[in-house]
């Protein structure tokens, strides 16, 4: 049979699916770059993509429209109360009810704290190959292929699903591009069975405190500071005001309690990818690296010249922050006209 020992016919799923992840109608930005992946992996297997959206009252939201434009051939609409607010047993369930029912042979997730939460209640009892924070995925030679760091960042680990499906994956936030919408384009919208209700699930949200939720992956420029801030990051504030962009940090400078950790750059933290990244005070550490090293331009604040992070900067000051950034917000704030 094929799909080795697993007893698994690989032959009967096909499609490449990816959860649109939205919360009151509001769409989490990596739903929208895991859209513009999965039509790429779907063209070169030659497949159809879907998006599937769970959440209250999607027909008056524009959601399932915008999917199309955004590339999905189709559209499964699950639609009830019970998915709003979002609960994992709910989606959990309903989630693998549809891919039990429909068979997708690839299901992209994003690695938010919703996809996390929920995606291993659809691979377990699937039996599927949940391959969780990847940062590549490509097809080789017809083979699905997941990559994600391994041994603490030090090594890229391909990891493939041959024998199991759905092959799933949770993607991190702004590891991906997003392609332009094509409101000409065209697909179908299909309203599926909800499968859960509000009396079997086991959660009820009695209360909702929403955190520091900057989300700095959507930012075209990024202040970050390291260690070498040395606890003030007031200027990089008001650099980043000037730029028109946001703070972030490296996970030292989120340990010392300087910046918030939603605002973490790196292995641990975030995946940006800016125009233009200014790495103050920040030493070029692999982990930090490794969210930040596609944006467009970096430009890198140290006093010390062998600081690693020159060697992924295209410009390099090497200097003492204290005395640049207020120079930069100096030059910034200039009407130049
Ligand atoms: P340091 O390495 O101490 O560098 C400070 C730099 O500031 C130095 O280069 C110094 O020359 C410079 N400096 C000092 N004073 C000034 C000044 N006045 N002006 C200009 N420059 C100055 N780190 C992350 O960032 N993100 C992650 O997601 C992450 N995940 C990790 C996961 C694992 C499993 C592990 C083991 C580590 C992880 N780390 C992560 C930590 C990482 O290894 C580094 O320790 C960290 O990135 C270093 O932070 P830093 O550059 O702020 O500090």
């Amino acid at each position: 049979m094929p799909g080795g020992d697993s007893g698994v016919d690989v032959e009967q799923y096909d499609d490449v699916w990816v959860f649109v992840e939205q919360h009151d109608g509001e769409v989490a930005g990596v739903a929208w770059e895991l859209l513009t992946k999965g039509r790429d992996l779907a063209d070169q297997r030659e497949e159809d993509l879907v998006a599937l959206v769970m959440g209250e009252d999607l027909d008056e939201t524009s959601i399932p429209e915008e999917c199309i434009a955004r590339g999905a051939d189709r559209v499964l609409v699950a639609d009830d109360p019970v998915f709003e607010p979002y609960r994992s047993d709910p989606y959990g369930e309903q989630f693998r009810y549809l891919v039990e029912e429909r068979k997708p042979a690839i299901a992209l997730i994003g690695g938010t704290h919703t996809g996390r939460d929920f995606a291993g209640r659809v691979a377990v009892p699937n039996h599927a190959g949940l391959t969780a924070d990847c940062t590549e995925l490509e097809m080789e030679n017809g083979r699905y292929e997941m990559r994600r760091p391994a041994f603490g960042g030090d090594a890229l680990a391909t990891i493939i699903c041959p024998d199991h499906r759905p092959q799933m994956s949770t993607v991190r936030p702004g590891v991906f591009p997003t392609a332009e919408p094509d409101d000409d384009r065209e697909g179908e919208v299909i309203e599926v069975e909800v499968v859960v209700q509000e009396e079997g699930t086991m959660t009820e949200v009695l209360e909702r405190e929403v955190g520091d939720v900057a989300d700095i992956t959507d930012a075209e420029v990024v202040v970050a500071g390291g260690i070498g801030v040395e606890g003030d990051f007031e200027p990089l504030w008001d650099l980043a005001e000037v730029l028109g962009g946001t703070v972030a940090g490296t996970r030292d400078a989120v340990e010392e309690g300087w910046i918030e950790p939603a605002r973490q750059v790196g292995q641990t933290g975030k995946t940006v990818r800016p125009d233009l990244y200014i790495a103050a005070g920040i030493s070029g550490a692999i982990q930090h690296l490794e969210g930040m090293d596609d944006s467009e331009t970096v430009i890198a604040i140290n006093t010390d010249p062998n600081a690693p992070i020159f060697d992924n900067a295209d410009y390099g000051i090497v200097a003492d922050l204290h005395e640049v950034i207020p120079e930069l917000i100096a030059y910034f704030s200039e009407d130049r006209q």
